[in-house]
């Protein structure tokens, strides 16, 4: 991939004869216009792009190669951040997003119960699984699409968008009909197929990482929804296996700022599967807005004990507004905000 730097004053026709140049030779093209000067992604194999031809082309400044793996993913290609609306927020401007809900949908009125309280104690968007990745095939598997429909209930009732876990290409039509945003499970992050899929729904996704992956093996991944032209991606850091076991997983705090400064694509923290213990929660939530997450998704249930599915994990109602509000004070002193 070649990234083609317009001059600030180029025109319109110009952008348009380097488009026309690229389709002309078989390229695929990805614009970004920021706010000072436009960058035309030409995508393919570059090893025959002519580099001198392009940069005598009229309105051209500069033309770069983008040397890392991941190409629309990174902030080479796409200085400016990637932000984009879910409901009556905006997921990567100045706004700290709340995500937050139970790990599983257990019934109508489990569902509706936890929706109600999460609203009213601040978030903006609901959580909750239909169809669960769990170690054991004989654990709770999820309600499957009655679960979706109890959450498209809760929307309903609360204005929240909902999000939720797809873990087949086959479901992601029958997801896509309930769900704002498609969660893509940390087991799940290497399933190509599952990628492919969410990338041509052009539905917003949420990445997860994968729990034994490396940053640039889960930037890969967003490269893959991404190169379906699905630009509405964000990357969920849930906590990764290290030696520890007093924790469930280790939330990897770095990802957060190393992220930030690799991709421009929206970063999400899970406080929740990054520790494991609801007590830990509320601290690392804390941390990752101050260390520069767009947002959180936090597992609450209403009665953690009797929970299906992560109910050690859980926060209840009255601990996650009080978490809400400690949220607003952290965005207010790093420049952000919790609205
Ligand atoms: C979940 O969000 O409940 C979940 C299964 O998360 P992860 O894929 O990160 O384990
Ligand atoms: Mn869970």
């Amino acid at each position: 991939m070649m990234i083609v730097i317009m001059q600030p004053t180029a025109s319109m026709q110009e952008k348009s004869g380097i488009v026309a140049w690229a389709e002309d030779h078989g390229y695929k093209v990805h614009l970004s216009s920021g706010s000072e000067r436009t960058l035309i992604g030409i995508i393919g194999d570059d090893r025959y792009i002519n580099r001198e031809q392009l940069e005598r082309m009229a309105g051209v400044e500069r033309v770069m190669p983008v040397l890392k793996p991941f190409k629309i993913a990174s902030r080479e290609f796409k200085p400016e951040n990637t932000r984009f609306a879910v409901g009556d927020h905006v997921v990567g401007s100045d706004e700290i997003i709340i995500m937050a809900g139970p790990c599983s949908v257990e019934s109508r009125s489990q569902i509706i119960e936890t929706a109600q309280a999460c609203k009213e104690a601040g978030a903006h968007i609901l959580r909750g699984g239909a169809f669960k990745p769990r170690s054991s095939p004989y654990s709770f598997q999820g309600l499957g699409e009655e679960g979706l429909q109890y959450l498209a209930e809760a929307r309903e009732i609360t204005g929240m968008p909902i999000i939720t876990e797809v873990m087949e290409p086959a479901l992601v039509p029958l997801v896509c009909q309930y769900a704002d945003i498609l969660q893509i499970g940390a087991r799940n992050m290497q399933n190509y197929a599952l990628l492919h899929a969410v990338g041509e729904s052009q539905h917003p996704v949420l990445l997860k990482r994968g729990m034994s992956s490396l940053i640039e093996e889960w930037l890969m991944c967003a490269e893959y929804i991404l190169s379906h032209g699905n630009t509405r991606v964000m990357l969920c850091e849930r906590g990764i296996r290290t030696f520890e076991r007093y924790t469930r997983n280790t939330f990897d705090i770095n990802a957060i700022p190393v992220l930030k400064e690799l991709s421009h694509l929206p970063v999400i923290a899970d406080p929740s599967h990054g520790t494991g213990k609801w007590e830990y929660v509320e601290s690392i939530t804390k941390a990752s807005i101050a260390a520069g997450a767009d947002g959180v998704i936090i597992e609450v249930h209403p009665r953690p004990e009797e929970a299906s599915s992560d109910g050690r994990q859980s926060l209840k109602p009255e601990r996650f507004a009080n978490l809400v509000r400690d949220m607003k004070a952290i965005a207010t002193a790093v420049g952000r905000d919790v609205r």
